[in-house]
């Protein structure tokens, strides 16, 4: 079966006209030379003519082969082509009379052919409906028509075309086109193997005409076929067939399943070419990847967990002692349900890398969530399908990247939630962490639950106050107030150093960090409540020592080989050695000046002038300054609180991008030794205002930093009556406490960081409120050892613990108008 586009001998009125079909001799042959014209054609009968008049005639025939003729001689050549021709086959008769009048093998020879024929369309996807219907048609035609049929299917050249055209003994035409459907099934096979490593197989489209004249449905199953050879189509069938067999392999539970399998089916429907199809194929992808029922095994033994835990960090005793009784829950009662931890403290205090060394201790897979300005509720929750470009939140994005459903999941940052018209990130988080909701989270993109009770959730955070009140209270807070300088030496020279000679490539023997210098990197280059900056500076030490190392590597190597020839024997050893052996042998030989030992020198030299020097002493040499103490989320800080007068009209100035509840306590603390003058002898005999015709202006450092918060009350209290007395502060001591306008000193928060950040700057002495005396308990001890605290509740006694003769700082009479 054929369209052909050719000569017509008749073109009057073609709808079932009965015209015949003659090919040229060569398919670049001009099809106004009637020379070239094939002697051989096929009688057809024209089933559809479509075509258009403009703007040139063009038309295309569906039509249906009849039998073979030979053109005898050209009678007309135009408007159109007549000759005379004799008919030389006759394909309605019977099979039987084909072969009786043939003779020979002819029936062997058809069953084999009807056979190849078969296996052929077999090879084909028989869920194409054009292939379906070939099978049919191949199985009821009589046999004789085979060859024909076959040899327009097949992939085959002009000239075999022709040959079997020309094959007017059906004997003849048979064995013509059999190696044509063999050679086609072979190919098939070689295809099929190969289409697995996805090489494509060209089958030239055709784009001659077919000498066949033969109905235009076969054409269609024949490009339907070559596209097939060549095309995605059937990979893509294939593909989803794999899909298939995954999903089936996930395990997934009954109503994942349903829902997969409804998408299998559009899928199979849909063309390739739809945008949904891509969509559904990604989907369907996760579902089968997702680990429904695929989780690690425990490993459970708190002994050794407490090891691990030992091993990887140092001190955290608190932390530890909390995941273990979490690890001893787990064990006993085989279930997770409880708080959700969350660590809270400054960076670099190892929040995240304890989270992980967890996951290790327990044999989970460890996954890091940052939700750090995370503000959109699909972040978590996953966008809806119907979305281009959706895709599940991170949650179930974490759990297909780790693979099993029953990892440690590290919510870092918690306190950085944002919040935005797209929906409240935390809302969606409270599913994901509440153990009575979260056996069936259901994300958007998912859109069946997915259980994550399995999953162990660790949340991180620097501020508590900024973690949103639902979440805060889902959570079991555990806090990480920073490290001491001691501490911070142990990390270092047990985790930090080691870990950066491995990352650098260094071992012992060519570097060594003395314990002094690892003290000296902390007090001078680092002011920080956690390692992270300290591990980056004795990273930049190990650069540096590399540098020198690899030198003197290639060094001794030059060396080597400029050896000279008394030494050539001891070389000709090390040559016999393999490469790098002999290498190492040679570097080991030649040593350069290693191990490099670093100490205050070369520490200068690698990190330049020392950062940090403690200002307290440079700094309180007048009066009018006091030390202060701060929280931050960087940890605890010192902070020198300066006050001046000058000329003016009795106005309170204040600087420093200050809150309003931090204004407020100034003015307090201004009014408190306004009121309080006569008492801590700050006023004239006559009575006369301490700020009569003049400005007092406050200032607090690192300006261009928000501060807020009541804490400061005792520190400006401290500072004006400095500045008003004359008297300097003591150098050694550091303050901290909220005041009333009658004079009480009132607890604040964050004592252990604000301690810790004092001890950090070299501050000895602290003032603190009498009632914060409780918080002291969890200062380690030698912190404490080191550090003398004053308890306050009135602001006498912070007076009288700042200066040096304490309280009142001035005998009366020395009180002179030129002093205020
Ligand atoms: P955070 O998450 O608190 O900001 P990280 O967990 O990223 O901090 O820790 C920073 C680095 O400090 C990591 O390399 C970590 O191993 C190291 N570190 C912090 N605390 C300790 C400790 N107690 N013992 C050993 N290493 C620590």
């Amino acid at each position: 079966m054929n369209m052909v586009k050719s000569r017509l001998m008749s073109r009057s009125t073609l709808s079932s006209t009965i015209i015949g079909v003659i090919p040229q001799e060569s398919k670049d042959d001009q099809e106004d030379d009637m020379s070239s014209l094939h002697s051989i054609g096929t009688a057809a009968v024209v089933v559809q003519v479509t075509g258009t008049n403009w703007p040139r005639p063009s038309y295309t025939l569906l039509v249906t082969g009849l039998c073979r003729f030979k053109m005898e001689t050209l009678l007309q050549e135009s408007p159109y082509l007549v000759a005379s021709v004799t008919q030389l086959d006759k394909l309605s008769e019977d099979f039987d009379e084909f072969t009786k009048k043939h003779g020979g093998d002819l029936d062997n020879l058809a069953d084999n052919f009807r056979e190849q024929a078969g296996k052929l369309v077999d090879m084909l996807d028989i869920s194409i409906p054009v292939v379906a219907k070939l099978k049919k048609m191949l199985e009821n035609l009589p046999s004789q028509h085979l060859p024909d049929i076959c040899a327009a299917i097949v992939k085959a050249s002009y000239a075999e075309k022709i040959q079997v055209l020309d094959a007017v003994d059906l004997n003849e035409r048979f064995k013509k086109a059999l190696p044509l459907l063999m050679r086609q099934i072979e190919g098939l096979t070689l295809l099929q193997k190969a289409r697995k490593d996805r090489v494509g197989v060209e089958i030239v489209a055709r784009k001659k005409g077919d000498p066949f004249g033969r109905p235009g449905n076969m054409k269609r199953a024949l490009n339907k076929i070559s596209t097939d050879f060549d095309d995605d189509d059937d990979a893509d069938s294939d593909e989803i067939n794999d899909l298939e067999q995954k999903i089936k392999s996930a395990h997934m539970p009954e109503h994942a399943l349903k829902a997969v399998m409804k998408e299998i089916k559009r899928l199979k429907k849909m063309p390739q070419q739809m945008p949904e199809h891509a969509m559904i194929r990604n989907y369907l992808e996760l579902m089968s990847e997702l680990p429904w029922s695929k989780s690690s095994k425990d490993i459970l033994d708190i002994e050794q967990a407490r090891r691990d835990l030992d091993v990887d960090h140092y001190g955290l005793e608190k932390l530890k002692k909390r995941v273990l009784e979490y690890f001893a829950i787990r064990q006993l009662k085989n279930s997770l349900k409880g708080p959700i931890l969350c660590f809270v403290g400054p960076p670099g205090v190892g929040k995240t890398s304890i989270g992980r060394s967890i996951a290790q201790t327990l044999g989970r897979e460890f996954h890091r969530i940052s939700l750090g300005g995370v503000c959109d509720q699909s972040d978590i929750r996953g966008h809806r399908r119907t979305y281009i470009g959706s895709m599940p939140g991170r949650i179930i994005h974490g759990i297909r990247l780790v693979g099993t459903n029953n990892p440690v999941f590290l919510l870092d940052e918690v306190d950085k939630l944002g919040k935005s018209l797209h929906g409240d990130p935390a809302a969606a988080l409270l599913e994901v962490l509440d153990p009575e909701q979260n056996h069936t989270f259901t994300d958007h993109y998912l859109n069946v639950p997915f259980d994550l009770s399995q999953v162990l959730f660790i949340a991180t955070a620097n501020n508590m106050a900024t973690i949103p009140a639902a979440l805060l209270d889902r959570m079991e807070l555990i806090q990480i107030p920073g490290y001491t300088q001691e501490e911070k030496c142990n990390i270092a020279t047990r985790h930090l150093i080691s870990k950066q000679f491995k990352e650098h490539g260094l071992t012992a023997e060519q570097l060594q960090i003395p314990v002094d210098s690892t003290k000296m990197i902390i007090s001078k280059y680092t002011r920080e409540a956690g390692v992270r900056n300290l591990e980056r500076k004795i990273g930049a030490v190990c650069r540096a020592v590399a540098v020198r190392v690899a030198e003197g590597m290639s060094k001794s190597k030059q060396e080597k080989r400029e050896t000279p020839k008394s030494e050539e024997k001891k070389q000709v050893i090390n040559n016999s050695l393999p490469e790098n052996l002999s290498q190492d042998a040679t570097t080991m030989a030649h040593p350069p000046e290693m191990p490099i030992c670093i100490d205050e020198a070369a520490i200068k030299d690698i990190l330049g002038p020392p950062q940090f020097e403690s200002e307290v002493s440079q700094r309180l040499v007048q009066p009018g300054v006091a030390v202060g103490l701060a929280w931050t989320v960087m940890g605890g800080e010192i902070m020198f609180v300066e006050a001046t007068r000058m000329d003016g009209e009795g106005k309170l100035i204040l600087t420093g991008q200050l809150g309003d509840v931090m204004k407020e306590s100034a003015n307090l603390a201004m009014n408190w030794v306004r009121a309080n003058a006569k008492k801590v002898v700050l006023t004239f005999g006559n009575g006369k205002s301490l700020l009569a015709g003049k400005d007092i202006h406050i200032h607090f450092p690192a300006g261009a930093v928000g501060k807020d918060g009541p804490s400061a009350g005792v520190t400006i209290a401290t500072v004006l009556v400095s500045l008003f007395s004359g008297q300097l502060v003591r150098s050694d001591t550091a303050m901290t406490g909220e005041i009333t306008l009658r004079g009480l000193v009132l607890p604040v928060g964050g004592i252990k960081e604000k301690v810790l950040g004092a001890h950090r700057a070299g501050i000895r002495r602290v003032i603190l409120p009498k009632r914060n005396m409780k918080d002291l308990y969890e200062i380690p001890n030698n912190v404490k050892g080191e550090m003398s605290f004053i308890f306050a509740s009135q602001l006498e006694d912070v007076l009288n613990a700042a200066f040096d003769n304490g309280f009142p700082a001035l005998p009366m009479e020395d009180v002179t108008p030129s002093k205020l």
